[in-house]
Order: C-alpha cells, then structure tokens, then sequence
C-alpha cells in the first residue's frame, strides 16, 4: 500500500495540502494517509477529523515517517531542512521551479519524482486540478476585501438623508483568474470598475462581469501562449502606462493582479504614475512576489506613500485557509485519482499531455532543467 503524507507546512503557511474530506478520497484510492499532527489545525481542520477520516497521525519531521513515505503532498516548496525522502517518491506540491536550482538539485541528489502543479497545463482535463486558478481565486477576492477596508470611504453608491455617495472607483490590472474575481468582488460591493489586460480575450469577460475594458495600446501587443500573455517590449510597456496615467485621476483603489509565468511582473504603475492618486487611495499588488506592478509595493509590506496606501500582499490565499486548503486538497486529489490505479498502484507517464509540462523531475532525472536558465546538468543526469 503506497504511503501518503501530509505534512505541517513550514514558514507561517497556514494551508494544508490534504483535508479530512480528500484523505477519505485518497482512501478510497487504497493509499494509506499519514498527518503529522497539527498540520490543519490553521484551516479549521483538527487532528481528530483526520483519524476519523481515516488517517493516522505521526509526528512532524519524523526521519523514519519521511522515509517510508511514497507520496509527499506539500503546499509549499522542499528544503533541505527536511526530512529525507527515499529515492523514488513522489512530491506534489507548489515548489516554486523557475529559478530554483536549488529544487533540481534536491530533487536529484535525492532521487525523486517531482510534480510541479503551478505547471500543470490549462487543458480542459486538468481543470479539477487547477491550483493556480483556486488560489488566485481567494487572492483577487481577498485584495478587494483588504483595500476596501483600507479605503477612507464607501464602495457602493449610496443615497442618505445627508446626501448621496458615489460609488468608489476601482481600476483592476489584469484579467486573469485573480483579476476577474477582484472585478466581480469589487463589483458586488458596489464599485464602478475599470479593467487593463493585453490579451483581447479578456474583454468579453471583463464586460460581462460589468466592468470596463481599457483599450491596450495598438503597437506592439504581446501575443499569448497557452492563454497567458507573452512578456511585453519595453516600448509597448511604455506606452501602456502613460494609457493608465490617464485613467487614475479619479480612482480610488487598484488592484494589481498582471503577471507573465517564470517572468518579472510588467511594471505598470512607477512611482511618478502612482502619485497621481489621490491621498487615501489604496492600492494593493499581488504581483508583488514576482517584482509587481507598483514600483513602490514591497513583499508583505503596507507603505504610506504621500497618503497612498500601497498594499504589497504576496500571501493572500493563506489569509483565507480554510477555503484555501479544501480546494488545494480536492485540486490534488484530483490529480492523484489520475496517477493512481484502481489497485492502488502509481503510473507516472511523462508522454502524458498533463503530466510532461509539470512533471519536474522523473526518480531523479530532471526533466524541466529549462526553468531554471544557467543550471549545468550533474553527474548521472540523462540529457
Ligand atoms: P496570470 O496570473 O499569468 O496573469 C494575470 C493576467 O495578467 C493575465 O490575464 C495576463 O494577460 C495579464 N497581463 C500580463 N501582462 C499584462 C500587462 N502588461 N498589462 C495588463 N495585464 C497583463 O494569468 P492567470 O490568472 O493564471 O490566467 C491566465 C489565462 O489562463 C487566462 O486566460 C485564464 O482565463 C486562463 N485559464 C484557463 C484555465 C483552463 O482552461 N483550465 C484555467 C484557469 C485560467
């Protein structure tokens, strides 16, 4: 019976890669489920509803657990602080590949198998499995809830004894999954929403949430693969600023949400653009992590910037754990009822459509050594 564990995540992360419901899937599975204990506490989930789930509860950071485990399920990255797997295990999780050559040399001195879901592909079959989209789902929704408390006044038009308030004004910069539910949260509370994304897709969608779409500028609009946009020239990221420029006289709250996958975030709102909002605007990046697009914003930080208020939220899905850690679960679970034979055995396909884009590494022969640009192949390592 192959071994599941799922650990107590590290680093103030608060989510948790399987809940009381996907273990009892994973049962079902015939693979047999550890928890180190207090894993989900954070999420609302307690030892006892995994026991009653069907799990067993070990202790945290136990080498002999660690090493007899065949399936790690992880929320955030590996380290070499951890126990050490076998050779031969498998980890999903989020593990943060581009760049990190540290993961590939863990991943291959270690010998393990590495399943990456921030690369799953966006094809219709992995759709269930989509961590990206229920995460940044929570994060779009959650930043507008932040900024609009941060906000010195109300969202929705009101119309009181004392007089009528307008409606506040929300600019979203992109329209991705965390932008699109940043509009329609923004939306419910009442906001007239103005929207900036490159690719010509997006505007259907953002119109149909009642939000309207910014133009991009003409010249030189980056083209898309897979559904994400393609990095943009410096000469069109130019020209879409002083485009945004025009817009932030009256805005009261921008949520930044444009991101290019493995790339820095485009910079959209420099310092001089940013200071043309008004004292009490809020804005709030969630590009942040990835260089974001306010040149003021800084990771987990809340600046004050001439009365601007710029929200630099990199951590916002674990800000909701509850909801964030049962759909994290159900995403994996759902790859794992993939992987997983009826009789409970582990088929890894790299040929596999799903699985070649995301599969980092195949017992310890690394298979996406492009992610991270100057890594030299190591003794042993197949080309
Ligand atoms: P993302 O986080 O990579 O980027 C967020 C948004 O930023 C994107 O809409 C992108 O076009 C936009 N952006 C990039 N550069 C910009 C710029 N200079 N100015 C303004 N906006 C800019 O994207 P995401 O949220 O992961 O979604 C990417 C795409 O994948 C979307 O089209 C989404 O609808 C699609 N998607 C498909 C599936 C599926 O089919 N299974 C699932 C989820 C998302």
């Amino acid at each position: 019976m192959l071994k599941v564990l799922i650990p107590l995540e590290e680093g103030g992360e608060t989510r948790v890669a399987g809940s009381p419901d996907t273990v009892k899937s994973l049962s079902k599975l015939q693979l047999l489920c550890t928890v180190e204990k207090g894993a989900g506490i954070a999420s609302g989930f307690s030892d006892e509803s995994y026991v009653s789930a069907g799990a067993q509860l070990v202790s945290p950071k136990e080498n002999s657990v660690w090493a007899e485990t065949n399936l790690l399920l992880t929320v955030g990255p590996l380290n070499n602080a951890q126990p050490k797997l076998s050779a031969g295990a498998l980890v999903v999780g989020q593990l943060a590949p581009h760049g990190n050559a540290n993961l590939l040399q863990l991943l291959q001195q270690q010998q393990l198998s590495a399943i990456s879901l921030e690369l799953l592909p966006r094809i219709s079959r992995a759709q269930s499995m989509d961590v990206l989209s229920s995460q940044a789902n929570i994060a779009g929704y959650k930043a507008v809830l932040l900024a609009a408390a941060a906000l010195d006044r109300y969202m929705p038009m009101l119309m009181t004894a004392a007089g009528t308030v307008q409606p506040a004004k929300v600019l979203v910069i992109g329209a991705g999954v965390a932008g699109l539910q940043a509009v329609a949260t923004a939306r419910r509370l009442g906001a007239v929403v103005k929207v900036s994304d490159v690719r010509a897709a997006a505007r259907e969608q953002v119109e149909s949430l009642g939000a309207r779409f910014i133009e991009p500028p003409v010249q030189g609009v980056p083209g898309e693969q897979g559904g994400y946009a393609k990095e943009a020239t410096a000469t069109f990221l130019e020209a879409q600023r002083q485009g945004l420029a025009e817009q932030l006289g009256d805005i009261d709250m921008v949520i930044c949400t444009a991101q290019v996958p493995g790339r820095p975030a485009p910079l959209l709102l420099t310092k001089e653009i940013t200071e043309l909002l008004r004292p009490g605007a809020v804005v709030v990046d969630l590009a942040v992590a990835q260089g974001g697009n306010c040149e003021l914003s800084q990771v987990g930080e809340t600046i004050n910037h001439k009365g601007v208020l710029v929200i630099g939220a990199d951590r916002l899905p674990a800000s909701v754990p509850h909801h964030a850690s049962s759909l994290y679960a159900r995403n994996v679970a759902a790859l794992l009822e993939v992987l997983i034979s009826k009789s409970g055995e582990m088929k890894l396909d790299p040929e596999d459509p799903l699985l070649d884009p995301c599969l980092v590494s195949l017992e310890g022969v690394l298979r996406r050594t492009d992610l991270v640009p100057n890594w030299s192949l190591g003794e042993g390592v197949k080309p």
